[in-house]
């Protein structure tokens, strides 16, 4: 997500914000902007430079703005109905939303909107919450967020726009990141600060957790409305944020090496060069080998043409874009022992894959070296699994696993050692099945898994 108040560019700036943000999310792009008298959005399915072009940019004509990547689990809350920002038109004057993350009641509320006679076009969380603002009786829009807000439970990040501000919302337990910026006399917020190194803008601060933000012309103004403790998603260290991005003070890349480094001291292995998964375990890949003194090198290369693999939605699907996304440098590993290392083991679809490239490449030795614990508990914040049905880690224990792989061996890293380099302040719950909030009863993984597959393969 990225939004700005009082630039005479605000669209253009969203664009080049989204687009360094685009590894977030690659179903749908949307962006609302404002002239201080209506707002105006455009949006789709697809990747940022799909969606939008210059000409595009210039009929978005306002000063301030609001701008989303879409990413979604599973296929069947798709579509462009739930692109986002939604934009709701009312007498009293518009409002654009977009949001990250998942609310853990956000079927409950949707009943209970619906049966108080509110209809829905989108599946998302996003329009319940513009739901629950416009039924709260109260006067002033902050009032209604905050109303709003008060209701919600999960993980979430907020943006609003109206004709008049600018408003973020973070949840109280801070599970996604957000970041406060400036450029200029204009202010920005971004889900990373790599958003603001785009646009020249200067990273201020991140939000704090249950902090609720509103920008307008007359200023800022920022309140916690719940007292906070901060559970940033370990997972945006690991694999989703982008190496050049600070989160929480801390550099992606020098955590993700840290990260190798660490997974070398507890598990060093014997091998003649070491190798990482392109692109996001590269980092890890380059602590692992220093920390050992052994060479990295590139012994796989990535298509530059082709997205993120995970996000497909069925599983053959996921195979046959791995295939096509990486192929093995056997110049590099041929009659070589390899300590291949990748950032995190899901469903083990990536590890399998590439160990099996690596070994039709001539490798002599393949040994999968992971650098987060094994996942073995569901992710209910949006942002990761959804299921332990599908989380190969929380069915077979390690000697399965490796013979699974086809690895020579297979090696994760800690969590002590992760929260060793990572410090506190963190969610490890898909590791660790210790969740920052409550998990209702009805989220119990069975009944969760029927409801978020419908649709799906
Ligand atoms: P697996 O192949 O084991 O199902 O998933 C792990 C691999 O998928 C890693 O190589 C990781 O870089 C990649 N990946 C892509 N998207 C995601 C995601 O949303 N979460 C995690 N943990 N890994 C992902
Ligand atoms: Fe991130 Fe895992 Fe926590 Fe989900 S459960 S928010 S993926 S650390
Ligand atoms: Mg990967």
């Amino acid at each position: 997500m990225f939004g700005i108040w009082g630039h005479p560019q605000a669209s253009r700036l969203t664009y080049y914000a989204l687009h360094s943000l685009q590894h977030r999310g690659q179903e749908g792009t949307g962006i609302v902007v404002t002239d201080g008298a209506h707002l105006q959005g455009k949006k789709g399915e697809g990747l940022v430079t799909d969606i939008f072009t210059v000409q595009s940019m210039a009929e978005l004509k306002g000063t301030a703005a609001i701008g989303h990547v879409r990413y979604t689990i599973g296929g069947s809350d798709a579509g462009y109905e739930n692109v986002q920002p939604l934009l709701f038109r009312s007498s009293t004057g518009s409002l654009a939303l977009c949001h990250s993350g998942h609310l853990l009641n956000g079927l409950e509320l949707r009943r209970q909107l619906e049966e108080q006679g509110s209809i829905f076009q989108t599946s998302s969380d996003a329009e319940v919450v513009a739901h629950l603002i416009r039924r709260s009786k109260l006067p002033a829009l902050k009032e209604q967020v905050q109303y709003a807000l008060g209701l919600l439970q999960g993980a979430y990040a907020f943006l609003l726009l109206t004709e008049r501000e600018l408003i973020a919302a973070l949840d109280p337990k801070g599970l996604r990141p957000l970041s406060l910026g400036r450029l200029g006399e204009a202010w920005v917020i971004a889900s990373e600060s790599c958003a603001f190194d785009i646009i020249g803008a200067q990273f201020e601060r991140d939000v704090q957790p249950g902090e609720l933000i509103i920008v307008n012309d007359q200023g800022i103004h920022s309140e916690v409305l719940a007292p906070a403790s901060r559970n940033l998603c370990a997972m945006e260290y690991v694999y989703f944020a982008r190496p050049d991005c600070n989160l929480g003070g801390i550099n992606v890349h020098t955590a993700r090496k840290e990260l190798g480094k660490q997974l070398a001291r507890e598990c060093p292995v014997e091998a003649d060069v070491v190798t990482g998964v392109p692109d996001s375990s590269l980092s890890a890949a380059i602590g692992y080998a220093e920390e050992l003194r052994i060479p990295y090198e590139m012994g796989l290369v990535k298509s530059r043409y082709i997205g993120r693999t995970f996000i497909e939605p069925s599983p053959s699907l996921r195979e046959q874009g791995v295939k096509l996304k990486l192929s093995a440098v056997r110049g590099v590993v041929e009659g070589k022992r390899v300590a291949l290392v990748d950032d995190s083991f899901v469903r083990g679809t990536t590890g399998k894959r590439i160990t099996r490239l690596l070994k039709e490449a001539g490798a002599r030795e393949v040994h999968l070296l992971i650098s987060s614990p094994p996942i073995r508990y569901p992710c209910f914040y949006g942002i990761d699994t959804l299921s332990t049905e599908e989380l190969l880690a929380a069915h077979y224990d390690l000697a399965e696993l490796t013979a699974l792989v086809g690895a020579d061996s297979l090696h994760f890293l800690s969590v002590a050692g992760m929260r060793k380099v990572l410090g506190g302040g963190l969610c490890l719950a898909c590791f660790t099945g210790e969740y920052p909030t409550e998990v209702p009863e009805k989220f119990e993984e069975g009944k969760r898994w029927q409801m978020l597959t419908a649709g799906r393969e």
